[in-house]
């Protein structure tokens, strides 16, 4: 929350937060700074009486030990800021590595790092934000040094110079970084490295769905930014949202997922109706019973968010349910580690083979997160499920050899979790009324639908996919302008200049 609002303070501030910023070290962090700052060697002169015992990996030089003296007088780090004095590159040699402080403790950048996120006008276009040089034209020898300054648009910051620079770039060239900027820049790192993501799924049962499940209005949401994030909010904590006073037209559930981004066109259309038909070439467009599944599976990329819009419901029949395919995976892992293991494992052929169609793609019913830290998966490392089974296709892999017993294990796992899936305490179900949509995340909730009486009344849904990338850079835009942060690869990031 702080570092957000640092943009907005006056420079009386900044310079406070940069006494903050360079408060005394101890003895260990002084060791720890100097033997980051530095990949160069020491010259044998300057170090002549230097002791690993009580100095650290080398000696710092005279004007390194005046600058620490400095930094230890409150008065004087007021005075580093206005005069532009170094913060990490203490005796103002380039390195290869440079060391800044940020909240009071040294943080080590390497200087490739710092040049290649270069955002002045000869580096960045202003206007489409595009790089203009390239990461592979930095030399592998390049070195920076660093002084602080106060930038009138990034507030307190670190101004870099180079030694043997970008090819066309001359001695004048300076990078500027705000040390808001290099504080998000060091978390996510450390954030990334951690192995803890940030999540904010919220596994459901039927218990729980029908406490937290959320109704908006549809002129609330294709008119306010506020209800529309509380829209994804809720769609990317619970993967379930329902919309009810949608315009009887054809065009309504267009209007709703454009509010979000582009919509995902396949080979159905943009839109596409749901609705029985004779011979129909996909079981969804008969009025049979279609059990829990996921759409499109055989594509490599599948629809992340799927809208149903109820335009006709006269049909005796015809409720929709819903489960929690990830939940249903957390008990399977809690209930069987080896189930779960042989489902994260075990290759699943789907596709959609017509004559004008052919789509093939195979996957495991759980992926997973790469999860260096843990032999054992947790709940948060599950990243997708797949399971469809009206659109599987003969498998085609660990089939025939008579000492293997993959095909039976995949066969007990697969049965165990289709009973966490589809048992009734796991279920949601609710009867679409005409003039209300549902939206549910494709990769997570999965649907079916009863069967329904065709010869007693017309059953019509109109439905539009919109993909995973459209779905994540609508979350972001509105949770950088309500809450002033944004989550990428399971990382929370502040918004900075
Ligand atoms: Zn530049």
């Amino acid at each position: 929350m702080s570092s957000n609002f640092t943009t907005k303070l006056s420079l009386r501030s900044l310079r406070l937060q940069a006494t903050g910023a360079c408060r005394p070290l101890t003895a260990a962090q002084r060791r720890r700074f100097f033997f980051n700052s530095f990949s160069r060697s020491p010259k044998p002169a300057e170090h002549a009486d230097w002791s690993p015992a009580t100095h650290g990996p080398f000696r710092p030089t005279k004007a390194q030990e005046q600058l620490q003296e400095q930094l230890r007088q409150p008065q004087e780090q007021e005075h580093l800021v206005h005069d532009a004095s170094n913060i990490g590159q203490l005796d103002g040699h380039p390195a290869k590595s440079i060391a800044i402080s940020i909240d009071g403790d040294p943080k080590v950048f390497d200087a490739v790092f710092l040049r290649d996120s270069c955002t002045c006008p000869r580096c960045m276009d202003p206007d489409s934000k595009n790089k203009l040089f390239q990461t592979c034209d930095i030399p592998e020898d390049l070195e920076g040094s660093c002084k602080t300054v106060v930038d009138e648009e990034k507030g307190l910051s670190v101004e870099l110079e180079w030694k043997t620079d970008v090819k066309g770039y001359g001695p004048d060239h300076r990078t500027r970084h705000s040390v808001d900027w290099l504080r998000r820049a060091f978390n996510t790192e450390v954030g990334i490295r951690s192995s803890v993501r940030h999540d904010d799924r919220v596994f459901w049962d039927k218990n729980k769905i029908e406490k937290n499940n959320k109704w908006l209005d549809y002129d609330a949401y294709m008119s306010q930014d506020e209800t529309l994030f509380d829209a994804l909010t809720h769609l990317n904590r619970y993967g379930l949202l329902f919309i009810r006073n949608v315009p009887e037209s054809e065009e309504s559930v267009v209007s709703l997922a454009s509010r979000i981004g582009t919509l995902k066109d396949t080979f159905y259309g943009r839109t596409w109706d749901v609705r029985s038909k004779p011979k129909a070439e996909n079981i969804a467009y008969t009025p049979d019973y279609l059990g829990l599944h996921m759409d499109l599976l055989y594509t490599s990329n599948p629809p992340h968010l799927q809208f149903l819009h109820s335009l006709r419901s006269r049909t005796p029949g015809g409720e929709s349910f819903f489960s929690d395919s990830f939940a249903a995976a957390h008990q399977l892992q809690r209930q069987s580690p080896s189930h779960f293991r042989t489902l994260c494992t075990f290759p699943v052929t789907y596709h959609y083979h017509h004559p004008n169609f052919h789509y093939h793609f195979t996957r495991p019913v759980i992926d997973l997160f790469p999860y260096p830290k843990y032999s054992e998966p947790t709940n948060l490392a599950i990243r997708r499920i797949n399971w469809s089974p009206p659109f599987q296709a003969p498998f085609e892999a660990r089939i025939g050899s008579s000492n293997s017993t993959a095909l039976r294990s995949f066969v007990a796992a697969s049965h165990a979790y289709e009973k966490l899936l589809s048992a009734e305490e796991n279920l949601h179900e609710y009867r679409l009324n005409e003039g209300e949509c549902v939206i549910f995340d494709n990769r997570r909730v999965l649907h079916a639908r009863r069967a329904f009486d065709a010869t007693k009344g017309e059953r019509w849904l109109k439905g539009a996919y919109v993909d995973d990338d459209v779905f994540f850079s609508k979350l972001r835009v509105l949770q950088e302008k309500f809450e002033g942060s944004w989550v990428a690869d399971g990382v929370v990031r502040h918004a900075v200049r």
